[in-house]
Formats: structure tokens, C-alpha cells, sequence
């Protein structure tokens, strides 16, 4: 599989996220007080946090209800959106330029081949 094939899944949902940062956007300015991006790097760092500590807890051998995991990687994609919106970064465009660059530099790496 090339670089191009492997990132049609790209392509393919182009506008969705931007509409979904868009939306976050919208929401956060309506409805709550408005933050800068240093707050929400910390609130993304603290629920990416807590995600880990359930985490955590299920390699220790608890058990934890799937509904707990569900919440915390709500609440991780959330703060990533407010934070992206409140540093105006546009999470569509970085992505597709992460991926493109990954891509590439696996693809030249032939020790990363599945
Ligand atoms: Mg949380």
C-alpha cells in the first residue's frame, strides 16, 4: 500500500473534523466562559490524566466500567478541541500534514513494515 492509499481514509472524511472544531467552537463561546489555550493544554493534560489512571487501574487488575473509559476520552477530546480553537489550530489541516509526514517516513523506513 503507498503514502496516498494508505491516507484515503483522509480524504475521504475531508470537512468532517473542521465541522466538528467548528461546532466545539460555537458551543464553547455560547455557553462558557472563555479560556485561554494555556488552560486548556492543562484541562487536556489533566483528563488525559485521568484517562491514564483508569488505565492504570485495569493493568493492576481492576475492573472498570466501560462507561468510565467512554467519559475520560470524552472529556481528553473535548479539551483538545477548546484548545485548538483557543490557539487556532486548525486540527483537519495539522492532521492530514502529521499523517502525510508519518506516512512518508515510514514508507522510507522499511523496518517499519507491518
Ligand atoms: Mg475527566
Amino acid at each position: 500500500m503507498n503514502s496516498t492509499n494508505e491516507l484515503d481514509f483522509l480524504a475521504h472524511s475531508a470537512g468532517a473534523l473542521a465541522q466538528l472544531q467548528a461546532g466545539f467552537d460555537q458551543w464553547q463561546r455560547t455557553h462558557f466562559t472563555r479560556r485561554p489555550p494555556e488552560f486548556f493544554a492543562l484541562e487536556l493534560n489533566g483528563e488525559a490524566g485521568e484517562l491514564a489512571n483508569l488505565e492504570k487501574k485495569t493493568w493492576k487488575g481492576k475492573t472498570i466500567p466501560a462507561e468510565q473509559f467512554a467519559d475520560e476520552a470524552a472529556d481528553v477530546l473535548i479539551a483538545l478541541m477548546n484548545y485548538a480553537n483557543a490557539r487556532g489550530v486548525d486540527l483537519e489541516s495539522a492532521v492530514a500534514t502529521k499523517c502525510a509526514e508519518i506516512a512518508r517516513r515510514r514508507n522510507a523506513d522499511p523496518s517499519h513494515a507491518p
